[in-house]
């Protein structure tokens, strides 16, 4: 038994994601702490929201609220949207906590200690009027180039220009209208990565099992153009952690606060302390201090693509830079993107499917069958409705829903709600059991290699080796002539519905508690040893219940309303 720890990207706190966003990181995250889990290892699953920042202000106020009540509110909301994925989360934590408060602080003091913070000077836009720095999104003005006159500080949505506040004709504040705005120097701190460069490049280099995908970026970053760049870790806002030396103040820097990029990261440690304070668990340090225990836990990141270079450098470089034993991540993987139906998913333009939406129309287990057997590992992938529904309809109701119903109802209907006795295996069924025990171990090794569609593939394939088992062997034949036959036929299927449901949790946890739930609470739920015992787990005489229909086929009228529903932009 081995300790892992593992986190997913902790989504933004401005809305519901869409299914892209799920698949990117928590979906799979959950696959694999579900199955180390089942497995007999100890887990700990930690995700939180990323609650600081700008965009979190300006969800706030065209919400009519204040930002802390706007974030508790949709942390709430994303935290039951979890529950109904069956994210099965140790604890879903909030950037925004005290704990986090705290330990950005610290780091932010033990930087300074270290000599890898350096404070710069720039000049950055000021409204009097509002009492306040502007961040580039605050500020409007005509576009220079087009002529656009709601042309944002940073971009015009007209002509696509990127700009620089600066750059606008009559800018004003979008906060207050406000236009007397000045540009004012203010100071700001930085965390000196480039200093840190050979460290972390001599780090990276030394994962050399890390998919190309992750380690790929990471080099990109350190060494395109001028390299590694120093980072500016504070902002002018009031939204965020207060900027402080660990406990003390930090001349200079009032009534700033840091840039949620550097305290986001910082949540993964933070979120332990809120599992042990909400006393789910008793010891955080041995998961994240090596001094304390965490030197033989196995540490395991996921994200998408566009969050590699915070994972690969910037966090390690808080890490590292620290000169503390703190944990680092011992393996990231990463994601491409999930397309939808021949464009983007887009959060901004309300475009595909989100969480909420999803699970309106069906059960979670349909979801997630589809979004990890197409997960974008080495390529982006596209969701179509028609490829979802050739999916849940052919694999989901036709393979597996389908063989569970013929086992179960036949053996009803011939020999009672007891696993029958009687008979011994012929070649069939050696034939069978050496199959299943060979995909057993492929599908074992593609979920510790977290090859998230391999592991389908193989978990499919050990549902078609079912059910074609079950159409040459034919029980409902044998029984005529020979009960027997059909007893030992019957038995063996009745055991393989136990094993899919094991060997399927990770991906569809409510269908495989409803079959396990058919063998009754005493049904044996561990994971296979690779042995013929597997397939004897049921003994003869064991009870079972014909469980309900698992999985209702998508019908083409379906198909239709949904693709035009989720065609435009989200209501
Ligand atoms: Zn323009």
């Amino acid at each position: 038994m081995a300790r892992h720890l593992i986190t997913s990207a902790i989504p933004y706190i401005n809305g519901i994601k869409h299914l892209g966003n799920l698949v990117g990181s928590q979906l799979p995250a959950d696959l694999y702490a579900r199955y180390l889990r089942g497995r007999g290892h100890e887990v700990l699953f930690l995700c939180a929201t990323d609650e600081h920042g700008t965009p979190a202000e300006l969800a706030a106020a065209k919400a009519g609220k204040p930002v802390a009540e706007y974030c508790e509110e949709m942390h709430g909301v994303q935290a039951e949207i979890a529950l109904g994925f069956r994210l099965s989360f140790d604890h879903f934590g909030r950037s925004s906590s005290p704990q986090n408060h705290r330990l950005t602080q610290h780091f932010a003091g033990v930087l300074a200690d270290q000599g890898l913070i350096r404070e710069v000077s720039e000049t950055q836009m000021y409204s009097p009027t509002d009492g306040r720095y502007l961040p580039d999104r605050y500020i409007e003005g005509t576009c220079p180039n087009c002529g656009f006159d709601s042309a944002r500080g940073d971009q015009c949505d007209n002509c696509t220009k990127q700009l620089d506040p600066v750059d606008l004709i009559n800018p004003h504040s979008t906060i207050s209208g406000a236009t007397d705005l000045e540009m004012r120097e203010t100071k700001h701190l930085y965390l000196r990565q480039s200093a840190m460069k050979d460290e972390l490049e001599a780090w990276i280099d030394s994962k050399t099992e890390w998919p190309v995908l992750t380690t790929s970026i990471a080099k990109k970053w350190l060494n395109d153009g001028d390299g590694l760049q120093d980072r500016g870790i504070t902002r002018d806002l009031d939204w965020g952690i207060p900027v402080k030396k660990g406990d003390a103040d930090w001349p200079g820097m009032e009534g700033k606060v840091f840039y949620v990029w550097f305290d986001a990261p910082i949540e993964y440690i933070a979120c332990a302390q809120e599992w042990v304070d909400a006393g789910k668990g008793a010891d955080w340090e041995s998961w994240w201090r090596t001094d304390k225990g965490a030197e033989d836990v196995t540490y395991t990141q996921f994200m998408g693509k566009d969050n590699v270079p915070f994972h690969t450098l910037s966090f390690p470089a808080t890490i590292l830079g620290s000169g503390e034993p703190w944990k680092l991540v011992d393996y990231i993987k990463s994601f491409n993107y999930l397309n939808y139906d021949g464009g983007q998913f887009s959060t901004s333009r309300g475009r595909g499917i989100f969480m909420d939406q999803a699970l309106e129309i069906l059960p979670a287990d349909y979801w997630r069958w589809w979004l990890l057997s197409h997960a974008p590992e080495s390529s982006d992938s596209e969701f179509t409705w028609e490829n979802f529904q050739q999916s849940v309809n052919k694999d989901l109701a036709d393979v597996l829903g389908n063989f569970v119903s013929r086992v179960t109802k036949f053996c009803r209907s011939k020999f009672g709600e007891e696993v029958p006795a009687g008979g011994g295996y012929g070649p069939q069924e050696e034939a069978l059991i050496a199959e299943l025990t060979r995909r057993v171990a492929g599908y074992q090794a593609h979920m510790d290699a977290i090859e998230v569609r391999k592991a389908a593939q193989e978990l499919r394939a050990i549902w078609v080796a079912g059910n074609e088992y079950l159409q040459s062997a034919a029980p409902w034949a044998a029984f005529k002539e020979d009960p027997e036959r059909a007893a030992v036929i019957v038995r063996l299927s009745l055991n393989l519905i136990r094993l899919y449901a094991v060997l399927s949790a990770p991906f569809i946890p409510d269908s495989a508690e409803t079959m396990l739930a058919a063998f009754g609470p005493g049904a044996r739920r561990d994971w296979p040893a690779g042995d013929a015992s597997d397939f004897e787990a049921l003994p003869a005489g064991a009870g079972f219940t014909v469980p309900e229909n698992l999985f209702a086929k998508i019908t083409d009228e379906q198909r239709e309303d949904w693709q035009s529903r989720f065609a435009g932009t989200r209501g």
